[in-house]
């Protein structure tokens, strides 16, 4: 499935644990800012990425965005239905 991935940098207060959780979709850059990667793929990061994904990579994704203590990171499924935060 196809996974859009969103970081709200306004949002982001560089807490890590997403990257901590789900290293190979985000990373911080150098304003300690979480952005997001194409499975760990050394391609530039940004702060949204529509990402391949299996259901346990989902799983982890939506695990790291749970753990954002500040809710910086938004989760859509390939028909632009939000899957987190939940609606
Ligand atoms: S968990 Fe949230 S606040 Fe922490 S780096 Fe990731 S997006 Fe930023």
């Amino acid at each position: 499935m196809k996974l859009r991935i969103v970081v709200d940098p306004d949002l982001c207060i560089g807490a890590a644990s997403c990257v901590t959780i789900a290293p190979d979709t985000f990373v911080m850059n150098t304003e300690n800012k979480a952005e997001v990667l194409d499975h760990g793929v050394a391609d530039v990061p940004t702060y949204e990425r529509i990402v391949e994904a299996t259901e346990d990579e989902m799983q982890n994704i939506i695990l790291g965005a749970q753990s954002c203590p500040t809710l910086a990171i938004t989760i859509y499924d390939e028909s632009g239905k939000q899957l987190y935060p939940e609606v």
